[in-house]
């Protein structure tokens, strides 16, 4: 069912920011959605209003179109898993799930009959008589998942549902999520501030901060296009470089970005979004990814000095010192260079964010979106 949040307002007063400040959003029939953001910038606040958990000070909620702002939760149609599930820990297993069906009074035999499907969709139907004291922190898991499963909602809040999980189990239990997305057609909308969970889980990222949202899009688009320099600085891992700079627009219609200790060249197709901004205050970016080892000078190209390699597997994190700044660059570990030694990096113009320095905003949005 689609969920469409509209100027919604959620403020505490005991915060000195509003905790949701006036948002629109819209999430469609079937999707994943991701709410993703640094911790208090208003992720649960919006998905317990949601949920019915908590009132919004304005703003209404609807789901299918039908205004549930004022509905109780119990009537919504949205199930929603928490970070720290809450369970009935001297029930076993089958009774923890088969719970909010006696609730509503639901028949024996059809009780039984939901129960073991939905245990089967998440992989726990050999675990239904065991104890919850019984059962490891990812099979518990599964079983909070089961148990919001069973009233079959339209609509699946999950609020950092893999937090408390050890890494290997958060990659397998992901997985899980996204097939049960598959199969149950359902919607979800899942909480997170880790960005790379939100990358591999979502459809559709809401990048949040400070009870705004900064930007909406798919996993690519946030990575590659991002509005601000908040989306670009919070999303990727290791971030963003980015340094503040200066324009340099030359009436041949080259551009210049004049950073602390050097200056590069970005390409002349992004002229038109530039126009008349010669000396304009910027904050300039570029991936790790995107910064490459060369062995022959050129354009772009600039000098050097590792100072300490990280390992990734198979790719290393660099720290290189160029003039005064430190870069993050990721290459492939069998072309990295020592700690100690010098390096040729080349800045690929095509590559480089730039931000209004004031207002943060993306300068290269429309041209980046039309070369994607
Ligand atoms: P986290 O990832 O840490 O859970 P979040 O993005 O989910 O963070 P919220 O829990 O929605 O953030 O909180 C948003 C803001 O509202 C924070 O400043 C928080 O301190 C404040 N807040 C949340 N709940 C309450 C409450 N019940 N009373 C007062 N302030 C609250």
């Amino acid at each position: 069912m689609k969920v469409v949040l509209k100027d919604l307002v959620k403020d505490f007063k005991s915060a000195d920011t509003v905790a949701v400040n006036r948002i629109n959003l819209e999430i469609d029939q079937g999707e994943l959605a991701v709410l993703l953001g640094p911790s208090g910038c208003g992720k649960t606040t919006t998905l317990r209003m949601i949920a019915g958990l908590e009132q919004p000070d304005s703003g209404r909620i609807y789901i299918a179109e039908r205004d549930i702002t004022d509905l109780a939760p119990k009537d919504r149609r949205v199930a929603m898993v928490f970070q720290n599930f809450s369970m009935y820990p001297t029930m076993n297993v089958y009774d923890n799930i088969a719970f909010p069906l006696h609730a509503i009074k639901m028949d024996r035999k059809e009780i039984d009959r939901t129960v073991r499907e939905v245990a089967r969709l998440v992989n726990i139907d050999q675990l239904l008589e065991r104890g919850l004291r019984q059962v490891s922190g990812g099979e518990a898991q599964r079983v909070a998942l089961a148990r919001a499963m069973v009233r079959r909602p339209e609509v699946f809040l999950m609020d950092e549902p893999l937090s408390n999980l050890d890494a290997k189990l958060r990659v397998q239990l992901r997985t899980e999520i996204k097939r049960l997305h598959q199969d149950t057609g359902a919607t979800f909308i899942f909480v997170t501030h880790d960005q790379e969970e939100a990358m591999t889980l979502g459809d559709k990222i809401i990048v949040m901060n400070r009870g705004d949202i900064q930007q909406v899009g798919t996993p690519h688009e946030v990575f590659f296009t991002p509005r601000n320099a908040f989306v670009a600085n919070f999303v990727g891992t290791p971030s963003m470089n980015m340094l503040p700079g200066s324009l340099r627009i030359e009436e041949s219609g080259r551009i210049f970005v004049g950073l602390p200790d050097f200056e590069l060249e970005l390409p002349r197709r992004f002229a038109a979004g530039l126009r008349g901004m010669s000396s304009h205050h910027v904050i300039w970016g570029i991936r790790p990814e995107a910064i490459r080892l060369v062995s022959a000078p050129g354009g772009n190209c600039v000098p050097g000095l590792v100072e300490l390699v990280e390992a990734l597997g198979s790719r290393d994190l660099m720290f290189v010192r160029v003039h005064g700044q430190l870069f993050g660059v990721i290459v492939d570990a069998l072309d990295s260079v020592p700690a100690g030694e010098a390096c040729l990096l080349h800045f690929d113009g095509a590559h480089m964010h730039l931000f209004d320095a004031e207002s943060e905003l993306s300068l290269l949005l429309d041209e980046k979106t039309k070369g994607a």
